[in-house]
């Protein structure tokens, strides 16, 4: 048997005949930049996050980039975040001109540490950027009342995390703004690039909306310095497209995450923590161990593609040295990047291949006893 970290072509296949009437509908449009489609996925995503409104974008990348330039943040300021986390989380704050600093994670969630947070406030403090990293929510409500008090944007990176929930509600419209990734591999993906900016501040996203489209306000009149980051209809029309399975899709995902939980319960990993006011969409199944590197190899060995969500924190990136963390320590970060492993994971995985991977994890515990 082989099984994959993420199945694309599983998915695709369930659902073909719905994704190639859409793209049959937009060759046949011939529109494919923004448009109807682009609008109806919108309104169809921001309903589905409970968002007064939902700009798309060209990628995850770009909605946090555009969601920084919206709120105004820009040379000298400084964002809040962690450094456990995909690289263009920082990438965004970085190339707006202002200063990511970090503050370690909280390690049974692998989120932001509210508890932190307030230390590392200072007077050019502008936003705190959580992530809602592997499906699960950041702790957001004590994030919110720091950002409440000390008058600062709260910008959720929700690219991991459609459909995920904190205190009974999606993410998408608890902070002032929400970005979203839908590259192919994402709970919601899309056939390429792929992203979208959600919230309940109107004057917010129409501002990401001028900027995705070179600041126009009419055909060819341009008021802001604007960014070519728009949402390509067909991109839309397969999004829109999926998005009536998704809602299962999330189901199937928890169910193989509870599948993991009863058969992996006995073992010395440590299994994924779900806190209670949380609810957990399982894009990554990631489990730690201090024996990680082996058990990485030895789940390759049986034909198990398994994965390592982050192997390096930002701060120890080549490139990030030249913003100068010098004696920047960041335990837990950098404890979990040595431990974390990620365990296939995808709505189509079946019971079969579940306890064949429970099975090669027992046999390799046996090993390493010996
Ligand atoms: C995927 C991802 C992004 C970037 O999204 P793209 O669509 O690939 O640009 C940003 N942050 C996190 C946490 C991600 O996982």
């Amino acid at each position: 048997m082989k099984i994959p970290l993420v199945d694309l072509l599983a998915q695709y296949k369930s659902i073909q005949p719905q994704i190639d009437e859409a793209i049959q509908r937009v060759l046949q449009s011939a529109h494919f930049i923004l448009g109807e489609e682009v609008r109806r996925f919108e309104e169809s995503f921001g309903d589905y996050v409970g968002a007064a409104d939902c700009v798309g974008v060209a990628s995850g990348t770009a909605a946090l980039q555009l969601a920084f330039l919206a709120c105004g943040v820009g040379p000298g300021d400084e964002v809040i975040t962690s450094a456990h986390t995909f690289v263009a989380t920082v990438e965004a704050i970085w190339h707006v001109g202002a200063k990511p600093v970090f503050v370690d994670i909280d390690p049974l969630t692998y989120t932001l540490d509210p508890s932190q947070v307030e230390t590392a406030i200072t007077t050019r403090t502008r936003a705190i950027l959580p992530v809602h990293l592997y499906g699960q929510p950041a702790d957001l409500a004590p994030l919110l009342d720091i950002a409440r008090r000390h008058n600062l944007w709260l910008i959720e990176d929700a690219a991991q995390a459609h459909g995920a929930e904190y205190n009974g509600k999606r993410c998408g419209a608890i902070g002032h703004l929400a970005c979203f990734s839908f590259y192919p591999g994402k709970n919601l993906g899309a056939y390429g690039d792929a992203g979208a900016v959600t919230g309940n501040d109107l004057s917010l996203l129409n501002k990401v909306r001028k900027l995705r489209d070179h600041g126009r306000t009419s055909k060819y009149e341009h008021d802001e310095l604007g960014y070519g980051e728009r949402l390509d209809s067909l991109q839309a029309a397969i999004l829109g497209a999926k998005m009536p399975f998704l809602k299962t899709w999330t189901e199937s995902r928890r169910e193989a995450a509870s599948g993991y939980r009863q058969l992996l319960g006995q073992t010395h990993l440590t299994l994924p923590y779900e806190a209670n006011n949380r609810r957990h969409v399982y894009h990554l199944y990631v489990v730690r161990t201090p024996h990680r590197d082996a058990l990485l190899a030895h789940l390759q060995k049986d034909g198990i593609q398994a994965g390592i969500h982050y192997p390096t924190p930002v701060h120890f990136q080549p490139v990030y040295r030249k913003l100068n963390y010098p004696e920047m320590r960041l335990p837990e970060t950098e404890q979990a990047a040595r431990e974390v492993l990620s365990l296939p994971l995808y709505p189509e995985l079946g019971s079969e291949q579940l306890e064949f991977i429970a099975h090669s994890i027992q046999e390799f515990e046996k090993k390493i006893e010996n």
